[in-house]
């Protein structure tokens, strides 16, 4: 998969280099490049902004600027071509959306700054039908600018990609998944720690007893912290032990 981040602080995305992202980039698993809006400015004071038509505060990207630069970094003839517009007024990013994202072939991600990105760059490039176009929020609540979004859409859509992360099984049980729960809790060593034991039956040796009593945590903490979720459960993919827990 290719991914183009775009940004007027490219510096930002250099946490891209470190860790599974990193090593998949190094080992040619996802071709990750991050471009500084400002090589598509054409005056001397690389201006990427100015005042929003109708007043008020703050200052707008400008769409000329957006426009050369989604233009170039577009890639020519792959099936599938994704635009992310991070901004506070999208759809909510989730993990099913992270899911459909990791099966395009490009994703580029347009951080906006200030107030945001004029309107028309979304607009255009929704009208023109050759690539997807998705304004989507990180949560209800306002950042300084894309660029963290771009990270969080990197860093959840690079591990789903084949032969990131080393251990596939690791995706199956996690929160957020295809069962729709949250993840029951994890320990490890030392079994005995500050006072707290590690459960009994995760040291049992008993694979079935271990199974079911994941499952029983699983839904209890997120009755417990999201009942939102339990509520969109499948009743058809409950057992009678699921409702009993
Ligand atoms: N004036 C905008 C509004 O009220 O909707 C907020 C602009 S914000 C200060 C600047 C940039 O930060 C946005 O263009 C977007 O790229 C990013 N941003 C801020 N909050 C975000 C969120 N919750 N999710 C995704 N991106 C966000």
């Amino acid at each position: 998969m290719r991914i183009d981040v775009v940004s007027i602080f490219p510096g930002y995305l250099q946490a891209l280099d470190l860790s599974l992202v990193g090593k998949a980039r190094r080992d040619g698993l996802l071709d990750l490049r991050v471009h500084d809006l400002r090589e598509w400015t054409t005056d001397r004071h690389r201006t990427v902004d100015d005042t929003p038509f109708g007043g008020g505060a703050g200052m707008v990207m400008r769409p000329d600027v957006w426009g050369l630069a989604v233009d170039d970094v577009l890639a020519e003839g792959p099936a599938r071509r994704v635009l992310l517009v991070p901004t506070p007024s999208g759809e909510r990013l989730t993990q099913r959306t992270v899911e459909d994202l990791a099966g395009a072939d490009q994703l580029v991600l347009a951080c906006g700054r200030y107030e945001g990105i004029d309107a028309r760059v979304a607009e255009n490039y929704r009208a023109r039908g050759d690539v997807e176009v998705r304004e989507f929020s990180l949560g209800d609540y306002v950042l300084n600018g894309g660029e963290v979004a771009a990270l969080v859409v990197v860093e959840a859509v690079a591990r789903l990609l084949p032969g990131v992360i080393g251990n596939p099984a690791s995706l199956v049980e996690e929160s957020h998944g295809t069962a729709g729960l949250l993840e029951y809790p994890v320990y490890t060593k030392p079994p005995s720690w500050a006072g707290l034991e590690v459960p009994e039956v995760l040291t049992s040796g008993h694979h079935g007893n271990v199974a079911r009593w994941r499952r029983e945590q699983a839904l209890a903490r997120t009755a417990e912290r999201r009942p939102d979720m339990v509520a969109a459960l499948d009743p058809a993919g409950l057992d009678r032990t699921d409702r009993a827990a």
